[in-house]
């Protein structure tokens, strides 16, 4: 026997596919409020779409520590080895729309939620090591660039090159995603990385600068642009029904979990900014140690509810971890939050997939959609009734800064070119090919005053990429 029918507020409804009418023929009538409640909340069914990652798909797993860091983190996820956190995990492309294909060529987020015992931690990274940008000033112009053009409402790659031109910055992720692994085939067979410097710190108070990767132990396996093409035709969703499909099959997708350490007295001799994310650090100098697993193995039972409305901030970081002067992380320390105030209302975090799974003692009330209790005690700190009280025991070791508040250039004397040239000469002679065909394939019909700035920057990365690329465009460098 299937349940009865209700409205929004629970009573049982008699008819379902008949609105209320006046007369067999005439208007409907206004006091048909189940149908007037049916339409009003259908009407209301769409939240505003992430402006960047707005097409995703999201799995929960398991986060297993298989290598004692304790002596770098007092985070109780690194407590021993062999302890398992709930993690979610959400992969997405950046610049499309929440209905564009999934094998576009773009970065892919790999937004990582783990469920410790002391709070929310979100590691909130992407498959490319590095990003476009050093500078958050930049940001909204580089996405806007990527975007569609607000007078033709399409994309244009005119635009995105122009705007490269005058970004230099941006060449080692460039090439990287017009390299083979712009296309991941689905989100199963690429790396992801936290990107930024993080930090950790231990018991006695000592700090040390982190990357994290993520090594896929599926492989790399990546699209070619052909097969990208045809897929966003006959099956835009493919990364999105791969993973869940694979996990439905019981095929579990997982990583290995590496970091870079670096003692916090290292950055100040580093031979770059270490905060710089536009670039590595290279593996020879701070090699990668294993510290864990990490394995997808559950489907989201609603996509709406776990996917759509997960909601991921750098600035979710327990105890033990910490972030660091990468200035486009502080940009995102701020920005991701209020994206989220913005989308799913300041309560955002009692949903039940960014909920934390320990306690949450907050003097934090009221305001849109409180959903949970609102609190049990009385709404002020300090006080006289017993409320929770601070704990300076958890407290991150101080940080020394020096220098002068200025605007000051990111970009002044910074070496650009180096790791792009670095990654184009580690590629494959086919590798070099595909890449430069890909980069000349999309500058194809631009303006000279748009190529030729860009040629140059890639002539800088290596003599060869520049004129590879100005061989295949009939130009001379
Ligand atoms: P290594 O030889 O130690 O490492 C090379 C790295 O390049 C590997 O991590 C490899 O990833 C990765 N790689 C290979 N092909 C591609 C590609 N098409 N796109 C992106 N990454 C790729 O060298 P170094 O540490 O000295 O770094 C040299 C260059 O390698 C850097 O300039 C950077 O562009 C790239 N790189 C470096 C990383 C780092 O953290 N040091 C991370 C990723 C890239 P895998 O092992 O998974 O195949």
């Amino acid at each position: 026997m299937s349940k009865t029918l209700t409205t929004a507020g629970g009573h049982p409804v008699a008819q379902n596919q008949h609105s209320l009418t006046a007369g067999e023929r005439g208007p409907v009538l206004i006091q048909d409020m189940h149908l007037i409640e049916k339409l009003a909340h259908f009407n209301r069914e769409r939240i505003p779409e992430r402006v960047v990652h707005a097409k995703g798909a999201g799995a929960y797993g398991t986060f297993t520590v298989t290598a004692d860091i304790t002596k770098w983190s007092r985070a109780a996820v690194f407590s021993k080895v062999g302890k398992k956190t709930e993690t979610f995990l959400r992969f997405s492309t950046v610049a499309g729309e929440k209905g564009s294909a999934d094998t576009e060529r773009d970065p892919r987020g790999f937004a990582l939620k783990f469920y410790t015992e002391e709070g929310i931690w979100d590691l909130v990274g992407n498959n490319t090591p590095v990003f476009f940008e050093r500078d958050p000033s930049k940001f909204p112009d580089f996405i806007h660039s990527q975007k569609r053009d607000p007078i033709t409402g399409y994309k244009n790659p005119k635009r995105m090159w122009d705007y490269w031109a005058k970004s230099p910055e941006a060449m080692h992720q460039i090439t990287i995603l017009f390299s083979d692994r712009g296309i991941p085939d689905g989100y199963r067979f690429m790396n992801g990385y936290g990107s930024h410097t993080f930090s950790l710190w231990n018991a006695k108070g000592e700090r040390f600068w982190v990357k994290f990767h993520f090594k896929s132990k599926q492989g790399i396996k990546n699209l070619s642009p052909a097969r990208a093409a045809e897929l966003a035709g006959s099956d835009p969703d493919y990364a999105t029904r791969d993973l869940f499909e694979a996990i439905e099959r019981g095929e579990f997708p997982e990583w290995r979990v590496c970091i870079q350490v670096m003692p916090e007295a290292d950055a100040a001799k580093y031979r770059f900014n270490p905060f710089d994310l536009t670039k590595v650090w290279s593996h020879k100098d701070y090699p990668l140690v294993e510290i864990g697993e990490l394995e997808l193995n559950r489907n989201p039972k609603n996509y709406f509810a776990e996917v759509e409305q997960a909601a991921f901030s750098p600035a979710n970081l327990p105890p033990g971890i910490g972030a660091s002067p990468d200035k486009m992380l502080q940009a995102r320390l701020f920005a991701y939050p209020d994206a989220h105030r913005y989308r799913l209302g300041v309560n955002y975090q009692q949903l039940a997939v960014n909920r934390s799974r320990s306690a949450v003692n907050s003097y934090h009330r009221d305001g849109s959609m409180r959903f949970d209790e609102n609190g049990t005690y009385d709404n002020y700190e300090p006080n006289g009734f017993g409320g929770p009280a601070q704990d300076p025991s958890v407290a991150e070791p101080p940080l020394a800064l020096a220098g002068t508040v200025d605007r000051h250039d990111q970009h002044k004397g910074n070496d650009d070119y180096s790791q792009a040239g670095d990654l184009y000469r580690l590629l494959s002679a086919e590798e070099r090919e595909r890449l430069t065909q890909v980069i000349a394939g999309t500058m194809k019909g631009l303006d000279r005053a748009i190529v030729l700035p860009n040629l140059e920057h890639f002539a800088k990365c290596d003599p060869d990429y520049g004129a590879r690329i100005a061989n295949k465009l009939g130009l001379k460098l």
